[in-house]
């Protein structure tokens, strides 16, 4: 297993051989804070150092991220699929953030799979795929935490603007709900306090996270707590299903659900929060958890997802209440797992 500074220096080799010129930069699927921070603070530093560079998604930034430099000019294999595959077809170089695998870039996977490129994955989950250049550490609290020391190695600290530092602090600030979770080491708070010293605008983060809801949005929240959370209170496990007719009536936009799947954490005794949304075709769950209790192990064994122990993904195709069925009668068998494997320890 290489280091990570070595991991990094050769990227920097590749990066001072000339023959990069055009850079693609990918973050995945329904992209986050994380995603969207680590995209914009590294398309900031390939304007500084002259590359050409493009960020495309295959589906949406959500609205509340949009105010991170760049994300704007993203463009999205949904609206301009041939202007994305021409410009994977034309990279040089392909940075995949905050994922670690080709199979999180949706519709543009095939494209990335044949463009000659090499692929580069700078990330923080378990069980990176191998590609060219392969910069993963499952111990930070984010992909932005990471990137931060790839920026300042190969082009040092002087490069770190104030766009830079807010995006960075807006996907640590996110992956970590708040330094709540996934952030118990103090590199990460020396961390921001550099970024503050180099310009990060904390109170604008903030507000443009945290405080440009919509009506709307909060009352699809509120009807989800009122009438939608339910219990299971021999495991601690709460369950939220939200319907497609739900999204329409309160006027759903993409990241209108972001953080709610946290708020049953706050219930005491319940260790797993489970979101279940009806999307256009398919069901997403987003699974989290306290303590010990691997949320993503659940995801990964029943749900065709993954993740971290204490925030994971997945996704089915049967209907909704198949979905929460499902989910309802693997709490048992999760829980049995988990202590099977904790005796074993
Ligand atoms: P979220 O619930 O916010 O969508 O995802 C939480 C975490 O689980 C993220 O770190 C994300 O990368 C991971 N995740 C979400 N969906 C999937 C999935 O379908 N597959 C895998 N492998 N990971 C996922
Ligand atoms: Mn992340």
């Amino acid at each position: 297993m290489k280091n990570i500074k070595d991991c990094i220096e050769e990227l920097r080799f590749k990066l001072a051989g000339g023959l990069v010129k055009n850079v693609v930069i990918i973050p995945h699927i329904s992209p986050d804070g994380d995603a969207a921070g680590s995209c914009s603070a590294l398309a900031e530093v390939m304007q500084q150092v002259c590359l050409q560079w493009h960020i495309l998604t295959c589906d949406y930034m959500p609205e509340y991220l949009r105010f991170l430099k760049h994300i704007p000019k993203l463009i999205s294999y949904q609206d301009k699929p041939e202007e994305c595959k021409r410009l994977i077809a034309e990279a040089d170089i392909i940075f995949m953030l905050d994922h670690n695998t080709v199979k999180r870039e949706g519709d543009l996977e095939p494209w990335v799979m044949e463009a000659k490129a090499s692929r580069v994955i700078i990330d923080h989950h378990l069980e990176p795929d191998e590609e060219d250049i392969v910069i993963s550490d499952t111990s930070v609290s984010s992909t932005c935490e990471l990137l931060y020391s790839v920026i300042t190695q190969i082009w040092g600290r002087d490069i770190i603007n104030e766009d830079i530092a807010n995006s960075l602090y807006a996907g640590i600030n996110t992956d970590t709900g708040g330094l709540n979770h996934n952030s118990s080491r103090p590199e990460t708070y020396r961390l921001i306090a550099e970024l503050l010293e180099q310009g990060l605008d904390k109170e604008y983060v903030h507000e443009h996270i945290y405080q440009m809801n919509r009506l709307s949005r909060l009352r699809l929240i509120g009807n989800t707590l009122l009438n939608k959370l339910r219990v299971n209170e021999e495991y601690g496990v709460a369950i939220m299903p939200v319907t497609k007719e739900e999204l329409e009536r309160y006027r759903y936009r993409d990241g209108d659900l972001e953080g709610l799947v946290n708020i049953p954490l706050t219930i005491r005794n319940v260790v797993v929060s489970v979101l279940i949304t009806e999307r256009k075709e398919r069901i997403k769950l987003s699974f989290r958890s306290k303590g010990k209790v691997p949320v993503n192990e659940w995801a990964k064994k029943w749900f065709n997802g993954g993740g971290h122990l204490n925030a994971a993904g997945g996704q089915m195709e049967s209907p909704l209440e198949d979905v929460v069925c499902k989910l309802k009668e693997t709490i048992p068998l999760f829980f049995e797992d988990v202590a099977v494997a904790e005796k074993k320890k």
